[in-house]
Formats: structure tokens, C-alpha cells, sequence
């Protein structure tokens, strides 16, 4: 269960499931608690926007201190829509953020090491976490729609279980806040190819199609022999949480970013 948690202005989610497992630090990210301005109001993360960079630091810094991560150590990618995964060391800490960019065509991040930081963001798109209790392996991944239909999530297990030696039933994973398919609508085209892709079960007839990206990603983990005990589905919209959370659709893209972030301790 995602579980929003407040402190003086800020907030933002914990889950319950992986907290309990006491192996990693990690949140994700609301509107609430920063110091960014206008659409940006106001803990956004977005790093390349015309926000000021000053204040996006602070927002991270605020974030990373009330879940003790150093910020400067976070690693991320440029998220490309892609179903590239990258596996990061304590040599890639501060990438993207003190660090230039230099993983531009990542969506996914893995590690095993303590102490990395991993960061994923959106405003709408799926974020996931993963969590090998027992070989102590953490992942994160951008699912936007066109990673859903790539099968960034089952990939990311798929690579737990041949790098690391993961079993899927020893995996915790949990589907983040994001547009669902209350308020997903799609062009015929899109709708056509998450017919073909995952079947009638991920649509919605309304006026237009809509999609449920949500459903299609626990079909991905489903798929690859994740227990449906370790799947925590957030069912938490951004479209419809658009105070507390930045939503791409809502805001006609005028928006910061929310992150996902973990940290294995
Ligand atoms: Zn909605």
C-alpha cells in the first residue's frame, strides 16, 4: 500500500510492503514541499525545463534529507521512452545531477550496491520499483506507454534474473502513481496496438479508447512468475490527483516531475 506521509508542507508516498522489508530507503515524490514556482509549484525535479536549476536542487535536497539519501550521490537517466536498462555502481553516483548525463537512452536502472541512489521520474508515465529481498537487489523503471508496450517491466525482471540470480518470487514490486485508465484516453492506432500487444482486457471503450497501462504491467510481472501477492498496484491517478500530483495530460504538459526514488541501505 502507497502511504502518503506528511511533514510540515512536504509530502509524499512510502510503501508499506518495502519499507517493512527494512532493506532500502525510498519515496515517491507529490507536488508538495518544494520551492519551484507557478506550473512547476512546487517540489519539481524536472532537471531540464526553464524552472531555475537553484530551486530544483533545493526541491531535491529537501526530499533526499527527509529520507536520508544524499542527493549529490542520486543516479538517473535521460528516459527516452526506450527499454534500455542500465546497471549502475557507485562509479555512476551524481549522474544526471552532479554529474553530466551520460546514460541517454536508459529507462531502467539496476544495482546491487549500497549506497547508489536510483532516481525515475514522471508526470503520468508508470513508475516501478523492484526489490529482491533475499539477493538484495533494487530496480526502478519509466514505463510510459510506449515502455509499457516494450515490456520495460517484465525486461527489468527478466535481467534480475539473469544477472542477479533472482527469483521472481523473492521479487517485490510496485506500480506507482500514474494516469489510469479513467483518464488515459488514445488515438485508434495506440488503442490498436495494446490490443495486439496485451488483448481486449487493457481497454476501455468511452468516447475514445482508453488504456489501462496498469493492467499490462501486472500481465509483464504476472508473465514472468511474480507472485500477485508481491505486485503493490498504487491505484492512485495522477489525472485525478492533479493537486498533489504533477499530471502531464492535466496540465497540457505545462508541469514538473515527480520521482521515484531508492536507495539500498
Ligand atoms: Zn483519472
Amino acid at each position: 500500500m502507497f502511504r502518503l506521509k506528511t511533514h510540515g508542507d512536504l509530502q509524499y508516498y512510502t510503501i508499506d510492503e518495502v519499507e517493512k522489508t527494512g532493506l532500502v530507503k525510498h519515496c515517491f515524490t507529490t507536488r508538495n514541499g518544494g520551492v519551484s514556482e507557478n506550473e512547476y509549484r512546487s517540489l519539481n525535479l524536472r532537471m531540464n525545463c526553464d524552472d531555475k536549476k537553484e530551486n530544483i536542487l533545493k526541491n531535491y535536497k529537501i526530499i533526499c534529507d527527509e529520507i536520508d539519501v544524499n542527493f549529490e550521490d542520486l543516479v538517473f537517466s535521460k528516459q527516452v521512452h526506450s527499454d534500455t536498462i542500465y546497471v549502475a555502481e557507485r562509479a555512476d553516483c551524481g549522474n544526471g545531477i552532479t554529474k553530466p548525463q551520460k546514460l541517454d537512452d536508459a529507462d531502467a536502472l539496476i544495482t546491487c550496491q549500497s549506497g547508489v541512489p536510483l532516481a525515475v521520474f514522471g508526470a503520468d508515465c508508470v513508475p516501478l520499483y523492484f526489490l529482491d529481498t533475499e539477493n538484495r537487489v533494487i530496480a526502478l523503471a519509466h514505463s510510459g506507454w510506449k515502455g509499457t508496450v516494450l515490456r520495460i517491466g517484465e525486461k527489468v525482471v527478466r535481467k534480475m534474473m539473469n544477472e542477479f540470480s533472482s527469483k521472481p518470487q523473492n521479487i517485490l514490486t510496485a506500480i506507482g502513481p500514474s494516469i489510469k485508465v479513467c483518464h488515459f484516453e488514445v488515438g485508434d492506432e495506440v488503442a490498436e496496438i495494446f490490443l495486439h500487444e496485451f488483448g481486449e482486457t487493457v481497454l476501455e471503450k468511452h468516447e475514445k479508447y482508453h488504456v489501462d497501462m496498469q493492467k499490462a504491467i501486472e500481465m509483464q510481472l504476472l508473465g514472468c512468475g511474480i507472485p500477485k501477492e508481491n505486485i503493490v498496484n498504487s491505484g492512485i491517478c495522477t489525472y485525478c490527483s492533479s493537486d498533489l500530483l504533477f499530471s502531464h495530460r492535466k496540465t497540457n504538459g505545462r508541469r514538473g516531475v515527480m520521482a521515484a526514488i531508492m536507495e539500498l541501505k
